[in-house]
């Protein structure tokens, strides 16, 4: 199921992000919340995001008026289209397996 508040996929009776129990089957259009990433990671996430050419939206978690403030938001989380949602995942986690497995040489 789908929360519209949080834009998330819900796998409950009820959302983790908000405890909201008005969910409603996802669309293709909607946006989900794919990952929650360290800034590190970011221009990475993008890159293969854009590669594969997939719709995103990203939104660093203080709202804009913080960025401003700080200059670079520490965290970024990465929606995705429903349609694209499976696709998504499945380079995030290669991506991210990859990168675990160089950093263990
Ligand atoms: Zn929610």
């Amino acid at each position: 199921m789908y929360c519209e508040h949080c834009n998330r996929l819900v796998y409950k009776p009820k959302c983790p992000g908000c405890g909201s129990r008005d969910l409603r089957l996802p669309a293709s259009e909607d946006f989900c919340l794919l990952t929650e990433q360290e800034q590190l990671w970011t221009q990475a996430m993008r890159d293969i995001l854009l590669d594969n050419g997939i719709d995103f939206r990203e939104r660093d978690l203080y709202g804009m008026g913080q960025v401003k403030r700080t200059g670079i938001p520490q965290r970024v989380r990465f929606f995705v289209r429903y349609r694209d949602y499976e696709k998504a995942k499945e380079l995030q986690e290669a991506f991210f397996s990859a990168s675990f497995e160089l950093n263990m040489e």
